[in-house]
């Protein structure tokens, strides 16, 4: 079935890739410095045939031993807590660990799938957003080192295709929540979930008023896997079109988890997007893709796994 190389794959998105490329019959090489991923998050694959792991900082040089028929780009601190507290990894992970792992696929003739992001679109203008639509992003804000990353891994990759003919595929993620998510990683699903199973106050930053749209990890990853195997080249959207605001989602997670913790309101973080939501048209055309897990199911099975480890 081929032999994948996942970076990042200790991570949350990484991990659960690493999970289905096995299930479906590849061999995967996972590779993490740990950053931001999680050993524990692959554990359970230790000593699973035709699973290794390499410790490894890909904004190094890499050298694989023997043939790779993918290389999946995953590397990135991609909370923006995280991001604010190591802007220079961010970037360079997203930059040199982009022209690396390209360089990689190039030499293994490879086919290579970059992990994008909705914020490439910034605080957009158009909504919702469509693959055609360039963005709005302040490359000096503290968002930038991830934004300006990002935008620039997909020219990168693009340049690799045009340039080298490299086999590349570029997937722009929008929120995704699931089990493995780091509970103190800043961002609102595991924010709310952790404040409201400890009876905390949960923290709702602005007014509540901004949008997101939230995805469940395996519908997310399900769309990846068809687009690697599709013959897709500019990027494509992947995400949940059920938008609502960070309030009402705060209302959900209270519901959900039986919580009467009250709603606190903090100060708006600096270039937080108003609005976000996917337009998957591209997707459901493409790859016959569209996501099939309820919030309410998604959340449930968010909830237990956190409740395990709160
Ligand atoms: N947010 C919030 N309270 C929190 C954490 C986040 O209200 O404790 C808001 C944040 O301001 C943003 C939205 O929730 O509007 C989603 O934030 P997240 O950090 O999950 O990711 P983003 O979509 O901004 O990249």
């Amino acid at each position: 079935m081929g032999r994948a190389l996942i970076t990042g794959g200790a991570g949350f998105l990484g991990s659960h890739l690493c999970d289905l490329f096995l299930s479906r019959g590849h061999e995967v090489i996972c590779m993490d410095n740990f950053i931001t991923g999680n050993p524990a998050n692959v554990q359970h694959l230790f000593g699973r045939d035709g699973f290794s792991f390499v410790k490894y900082d890909v904004t190094n040089y890499i050298h694989v031993d023997g043939p790779l028929d993918y290389v999946l780009h995953f590397a990135s601190p991609a909370s923006p807590i995280d991001y604010l507290e190591k802007p220079i990894q961010t970037l360079k992970v997203g930059s040199l660990g982009t022209h690396k792992t390209l360089g990689l696929a190039l030499n293994k003739r490879a086919r290579y799938l970059l992990a994008s992001t909705s914020e490439t679109y910034g605080d957009p203008l158009v909504h919702p957003q469509k693959e055609d639509y360039w963005g709005n992003v302040n490359p000096v804000g503290p968002r930038g080192v991830y934004d300006e990353a990002k935008r620039f891994a997909e020219a990168m990759t693009m340049a690799y295709h045009r340039f080298h003919g490299v086999e590349t595929r570029i997937v722009r993620i929008f929120n995704t929540y699931g089990e493995r998510m780091r509970i103190n990683d800043g961002r609102v699903v595991p924010a709310f979930i952790s404040q409201a199973l400890r009876d905390e106050p949960l923290t709702v930053f602005g007014d509540g008023s901004q949008t997101r749209s939230f995805c469940y990890v395996s519908d997310l990853i399900e769309g990846i896997y068809r687009l690697l195997m599709s013959d897709e080249r500019l990027p494509t959207n992947i995400g949940n079109p059920n938008e609502m605001t960070v309030l009402q989602f705060a209302e959900e997670i209270k519901r959900l988890t039986g919580t009467n913790a009250p709603i606190e309101f903090r100060p708006l973080p600096e270039d937080d997007p108003k609005i976000r939501r996917p337009d998957i048209t591209k997707a459901k055309t493409l790859l016959g893709w569209q996501p099939v897990v309820p919030l309410a199911e998604g959340l449930s099975k968010t909830i237990d796994y956190f409740r395990s480890v709160v």
